[in-house]
C-alpha cells in the first residue's frame, strides 16, 4: 500500500511543482501583502509602536478571539503534573511499575558501552558537556523568588503605578534582556485558572487563595487570585545544536535552555519585587502550570502535531515557561498564522519520531491516547510513554528528534523559507506543497555530530535576531 504522508518527489516533479507553486504564491503576495518576501530583521534602535511594547510580527500572524486548539472547559479540570505526566512517578504508573528501574538500567547500559567506543555524539566530551549543562540545572529555583532584591519599602519609595499598557512595555523591555526570545501576557479566568496544577512535581498542592500574599508551607503553595496575570515567555534552543538529536551533543541546547531560564526567572521575580508586586515562579522544572496552554492563549503560537507550541519566528526551537503576578498588564491574544492547519498535512515529525509515539491522524481529536493526557482540547495526542521509553532508553534522557525536523525550525533566512511561512498562513490547499519543497531542499536531515564541534556558532549556539521577520 502506497504511504501518503511520504512525498519524494521527481526532479521533473519538483520543478513544475516550484513553479506552479510560485507562481501561485506570488498572485497571493501581489494581492495580500508586500511585493517582496519578508527580510530579516536588523539590529534596531528604534521603539517600539505599540503601547504595551509588542514586537512587530511577521504580517501573516493574524490575532484571533479563540485558539486554534479548542478547548472545552465543561470537561478540562486541574491535575497533577506529578502523576499525570511522564516525567516523574507518571511513567511507572502509566507504563507499569518496572518500567523506569528497566529503562535506568540499559539506558545505563548503552551509555557505558558508547563511552568505551567513542560513539560520535555520545563519546567522553559529548557526555561532559552533556553533565555540564545538567550541573547547571542543579541550581535553586523558586516559587515565591529568590526574595533578595531591594523592594519598595526598603527603598522608602511607593509601589510603582502606571497603565497596564505601560507596564507590559516595561517588563517586556527587562526580560528581553533577562534572555527572553518573545514575552506574551494572559489574564486569567476561572475557566483558565484550570491550567494551573493541582499539584506540583514534587508533590506539593496549588491551592488558591483570597489572601493578599502568597505562601508556601510543607504541604501547599498558596497562589492569591488577585494574581491574575500570566507571564509566558520563551528562551531560544539552538537549532543547529538539535540537528544532531538524540545525541548528548544535541540534548545539551535543551539543558542549557532550562538552565537560562532558571536566571531568568528568577532576575525577574526580583524586578517584580522591586517594583512592590509578587511574582510567582517554578519552584522546579515544569512546576505550576500548563505553561503550552498560556502559551496558545496569550498567542505566543500554535500547538502542533508533535503537542508541543510552534512560535512563528522560532518555531518549536524554544522552551517556554511562565511567570504569575500581580502586577495589572495589557493582555494578549491568541494566533492563528497557519501553523496548526500546515500540520495536518506535513506529519514530518511523526515519520521521523523514532518510538512511534505521534500521531498520523490529519486531523486533531478530542480523543486522548492515555491517561497522561488531559482531555477536554482537541490536539494530536502523543504517546507519551513511547515517547519517555525512547528518552530512557537512548542514554541521553532526552530526543527531540521531533523538534529537529520540523519545517518551522529553520534559522537561515533562505528565501524557500520565507516564501513557506506566508504561504501556508493564506493558503493551506499548498501546505502539502511546501513540506514537499522543504524534503526537496533536504532539510531536517539529522547532521553529525562530530562535525558540531568544529562549527563557528555564535553565543548560546543562537542569533537573537535571525528568526525575527518584519511584518
Ligand atoms: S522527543 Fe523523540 S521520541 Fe519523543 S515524540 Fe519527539 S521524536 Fe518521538
Ligand atoms: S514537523 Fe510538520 S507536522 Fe510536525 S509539528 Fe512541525 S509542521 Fe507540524
Amino acid at each position: 500500500m502506497e504511504d501518503k504522508t511520504k512525498r519524494k518527489l521527481s526532479r521533473r516533479e519538483f520543478l513544475r511543482l516550484a513553479g506552479l507553486g510560485l507562481g501561485t504564491a506570488a498572485v497571493a503576495t501581489t494581492a495580500a501583502a508586500p511585493q517582496s518576501a519578508p527580510a530579516a530583521r536588523k539590529m534596531s534602535k528604534a521603539e517600539f509602536s505599540d503601547p504595551a511594547g509588542r514586537p512587530k510580527r511577521p504580517w501573516w500572524v493574524k490575532t484571533v478571539d479563540e485558539p486554534t486548539t479548542e478547548i472545552d472547559y465543561n470537561v478540562y479540570e486541574r491535575f497533577s503534573e506529578q502523576t499525570v505526566t511522564v516525567r516523574g512517578p507518571g511513567l511507572g504508573i502509566h507504563g507499569g511499575a518496572d518500567l523506569p528501574g528497566q529503562l535506568a538500567e540499559s539506558g545505563a547500559k548503552l551509555k557505558a558501552e558508547r563511552l568505551a567506543n567513542g560513539t560520535p555524539g555520545y563519546s567522553h566530551k559529548d557526555q561532559a558537556i552533556y553533565n555540564a549543562q545538567m550541573w547547571d540545572l542543579r541550581g535553586e529555583t523558586y516559587f515565591l523568588g529568590p526574595q533578595k532584591a531591594d523592594t519598595p519599602e526598603t527603598l522608602g519609595v511607593p509601589k510603582w503605578t502606571g497603565t497596564p499598557e505601560e507596564a507590559a512595555k516595561m517588563l517586556r523591555a527587562a526580560m528581553r534582556h533577562f534572555g527572553a526570545a518573545t514575552v506574551t501576557i494572559h489574564k486569567l479566568t476561572d475557566d483558565t485558572r484550570k491550567f494551573i496544577y493541582s499539584h506540583d512535581p514534587d508533590g506539593k498542592e496549588l491551592i488558591f487563595t483570597d489572601e493578599e500574599q502568597a505562601y508556601e508551607d510543607e504541604n501547599a503553595r498558596y497562589i492569591p487570585k488577585k494574581c491574575e496575570w500570566v507571564v509566558c515567555y520563551a528562551m531560544q534552543m539552538s537549532a543547529e545544536t538539535l540537528r544532531r538529536s538524540p545525541t548528548h551533543t544535541a540534548c545539551q541546547t535543551t539543558l542549557a535552555t532550562y538552565g537560562r531560564s532558571r536566571r531568568t526567572q528568577g532576575v525577574t521575580q526580583e524586578f517584580l519585587r522591586g517594583l512592590g508586586y509578587q511574582a510567582l515562579g517554578e519552584a522546579s522544572i515544569n512546576a505550576l502550570a500548563v505553561t503550552p496552554a498560556y502559551a496558545v492563549l496569550s498567542g505566543m503560537g500554535e500547538m502542533g502535531r508533535m503537542n508541543r507550541v510552534i512560535t512563528p519566528e522560532y518555531g518549536p526551537m524554544v522552551r517556554i515557561f511562565k511567570i504569575i503576578t500581580d502586577l495589572p498588564l495589557a493582555e494578549d491574544k491568541p494566533i492563528d498564522a497557519g501553523i496548526m492547519e500546515f500540520c495536518k498535512s506535513c506529519k514530518k515529525c511523526a515519520e521521523a519520531c523514532p518510538s512511534g509515539a505521534l500521531s498520523f491522524e490529519d486531523e486533531p481529536t478530542w480523543q486522548i491516547a492515555g491517561g497522561w493526557n488531559v482531555p477536554g482540547h482537541k490536539a494530536w495526542f502523543e504517546d507519551a510513554v513511547k515517547c519517555m521509553t525512547y528518552w530512557n532508553g537512548t542514554s541521553t534522557n532526552n530526543c527531540t528528534i521531533c523538534f529537529a525536523v520540523c519545517p518551522f525550525s529553520k534559522e537561515d533566512k533562505a528565501w524557500i523559507h520565507d516564501w513557506v511561512r506566508f504561504g501556508i498562513a493564506t493558503m493551506p490547499a499548498l501546505d502539502g506543497f511546501y513540506r514537499s519543497m522543504d524534503d526537496a531542499f533536504g532539510y531536517g536531515v539529522q547532521a553529525d555530530p562530530e562535525e558540531w564541534w568544529n562549527l563557528d556558532l555564535p553565543e548560546y549556539g543562537f542569533s537573537t535576531d535571525a528568526s525575527v521577520l518584519e511584518g
